[in-house]
């Protein structure tokens, strides 16, 4: 483990078992959908969309959108920024939202209330990690790998400054 780190939160084993067993739920639940579509926010989700839609069984298709949170705890509701729209038509299609982390909560629910407004056939989302102790909005997930402490997390697409993204578990950043 890198000098910077300090300790693993959730293993590489322990992912890669409940990220096949959300693929096993969202499969079944989907299963009579004609194709779903994949909402991967960049950047940390990458790694975590590549794994959980290799593992559906279901037809789907995979597409991205980037955003940009403005400021830091001073930062108020909405100051989402959309750097990166989706190429494929949302109006009438099955959509799941892929997310690696929820902290407060802001950047999904803008993101679903801004995917709502296209007029989507369904919309639901899927989350690795949620820090339950700092949510701040409404937010209901319809799937969720892992609750974790208020830590900075890092690994499995989640950065410190851009590092750490690609290791293949997660692990708390040593503070200071
Ligand atoms: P929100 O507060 O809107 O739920 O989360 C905003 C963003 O902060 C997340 O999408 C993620 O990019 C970042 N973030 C929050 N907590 C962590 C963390 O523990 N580790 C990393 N790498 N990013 C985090
Ligand atoms: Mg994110």
């Amino acid at each position: 483990m890198p000098d910077a780190l300090r300790s693993v939160l959730l293993s590489e084993d322990e992912i890669r078992r409940r990220v096949a067993e959300l693929a096993a739920q969202i499969s079944s639940d989907y299963a009579s959908v004609d194709e779903l579509l994949l909402v991967g926010v960049l950047r940390g989700a990458f790694i975590f969309l590549a794994d959980l839609s290799r593992c559906l069984t279901i037809p789907r298709r995979v597409d991205f959108v980037a955003l940009s949170t403005y400021g830091g705890e001073t930062t108020t509701p909405g100051e989402v920024r959309l750097l990166l729209d989706l190429r494929t038509e949302v109006r009438g299609a099955h959509v799941l939202v892929v997310e690696d982390i929820v902290d407060s909560g802001r950047t999904l629910a803008l993101l679903l209330r801004l995917l709502r407004a296209r007029g989507p056939a369904s919309l639901k989302s899927c989350v690795l990690v949620r820090k339950p102790a700092r949510l701040e909005v409404d937010l209901s997930i319809d799937y969720l790998g892992f609750d974790i402490p208020d830590v900075w997390a890092v690994g499995y697409g989640l950065d410190w400054a851009d590092r750490f993204r690609t290791l293949p578990y997660i692990a708390v950043v040593e503070p200071g």
